[in-house]
């Protein structure tokens, strides 16, 4: 590294918070000077395989021709205008595709910045549809433990009220309620008991519930956990029945990562509001969208307040919208799902088998996601320079070390990352003794 660069790097260490991390101790970060396909390059030189995805946001390679291609074009007509009284193409293209490709009955967009937002934005939507039927006291949203949707206020009351380390917002956070996590997982036999706790809040507290939340099949940074379809069937029954709106967190699953180009699809089910984010852009910036029915929409447009009280500056962003397009575009192509396949294919022969190893908990596989769940947490700084050293770029949390690559990543490069992980599992000093 020049000088330059290890000057950037000092100052990041004392003024640049990260996400989750301490200004006090902070962890080491690496610079990055390039990546492409999916392969990021550090300033140090090292090049390392991609096994994050960016926060599984990235699906087709960094640096793709297309869509760095339309992110310039749209550059030069405009980046951005505002959102209120006046619209533009790229926006209304995305709307239209993601009204087409959506579970069947989702026709309204609202689109925002970030998946929290998308959440809030749901939420928000809810509260204000009960309103608009004279209900106010349905104001209050259930959902299941283990889940994550994000780190705003709202966001955060539906989060694992454990694991989220939320409690330290207790005071301040929406009071909403917990029914136990699904136990029944993805490829297990059904277990019907499974929901009955579930279907017990749903009639106790229907009459105050506003909306159910999930995250359809795979509950994403509050476990990696895939559970069983017939539990999301059984959700989505227990909403029609009780008379609570079902909102889909397809932040994490959306766009082919399980399988399925959307994880309720496995469960045959539409919700009254979806939520995207991460992978919209293919991981180029940052835009998440809030998809509900036409009765959702008219009952909140036709109460007390006659709109939906929610506008973002940045809403519908131009170069976001544009490139989104660009990546949908590459995903109705279709070649997603022979890659999520075949990544899903070497997981099964290469991952799977270190079930067998004394430091491994559980292995759980589905789609494009692999997750070994070791029996210690990991250290944090010693793994990951350890990835680095390998030709990896892994970021565990917790006891869970897991790779969500960029689809378009080959056998070669994914053996390089399942490497990595039989590496350091024999590693003492990378996991914490307990
Ligand atoms: C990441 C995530 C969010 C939050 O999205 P941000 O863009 O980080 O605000 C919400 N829900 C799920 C399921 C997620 O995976």
């Amino acid at each position: 590294m020049n000088n330059k660069q290890t000057e950037s790097l000092e100052f990041d260490k004392n003024h640049v918070w990260h996400p989750y991390t301490s200004m006090s101790k902070p962890l080491p970060s690496y610079l990055v000077s390039s990546a492409d396909g999916v392969d990021i390059t550090l300033a140090s030189g090292e090049k390392l395989v991609d096994g994050m995805s960016s926060w599984w946001s990235v699906l087709h390679g960094y640096n793709h021709p297309e869509l760095n291609k339309a992110l310039v074009e749209q550059s030069q007509k405009f980046s951005h205008v505002m959102f209120g009284g006046l619209t533009h193409e790229p926006a209304i293209d995305l709307a239209q595709t993601l009204i087409e490709i959506t579970p069947a009955g989702l026709n309204k967009v609202f689109l925002s910045d970030s998946g929290s937002v998308a959440v809030e934005v749901a939420l928000k939507m809810s509260i204000q549809y009960w309103h608009s039927k004279q209900k106010p006291e349905k104001h209050k949203i259930l959902t299941v433990r283990n889940g994550y949707h994000g780190d705003t206020f709202a966001a955060m009351s539906v989060c694992d009220p454990v694991n989220g380390m939320h409690q330290l917002f207790e005071p301040v956070l929406m009071k909403n309620l917990f029914a136990p996590a699904p136990k029944t997982s993805f490829d297990q036999l059904w277990d019907a008991t499974d929901v009955e706790e579930l279907a017990a809040m749903f009639a106790q507290h229907h009459q105050e519930l506003a909306a159910f939340i999930i995250e359809p099949i795979v509950q994403g940074a509050g476990g990696m956990r895939m559970y069983h379809p017939e539990y999301l069937k059984a959700c989505r029954a227990l909403c029609t029945q009780y008379d609570v709106l079902m909102i889909a967190d397809e932040i994490a699953t959306g766009l082919g990562r399980t399988g399925k180009l959307f994880a309720c699809e496995w469960a045959d089910i539409s919700p009254d509001i979806i939520c995207l984010g991460k992978t919209l852009t293919g991981g180029y910036m940052t835009l998440a969208a809030t998809l509900c029915t036409d009765e959702v929409a008219h009952t909140i447009s036709n109460g007390e307040a006659g709109c939906f009280m929610h506008g973002p500056t940045f809403m519908g962003n131009p170069l976001a919208c544009a490139v989104a397009n660009a990546s949908l575009a590459i995903i109705k192509r279709g070649h997603w799902q022979q890659q999520i396949a075949t990544i899903e294919k070497q997981f099964k022969q290469q991952l799977q088998p270190l079930i067998t190893h004394t430091r491994v908990n559980d292995v759980r596989i589905l789609g494009g996601i692999g997750v070994v769940e070791a029996n210690e947490n990991v250290d944090m700084a010693v793994i990951q320079k350890r990835f680095v050293a390998l030709g990896a770029w892994i970021r565990p949390f917790g006891k869970l070390i897991y790779i969500m690559p960029p689809f378009v990543i080959n056998s070669e490069q994914l053996s390089v990352l399942i490497n990595a992980i039989n590496t350091v599992l024999d590693e003492d000093d990378c996991f914490q003794s307990q």
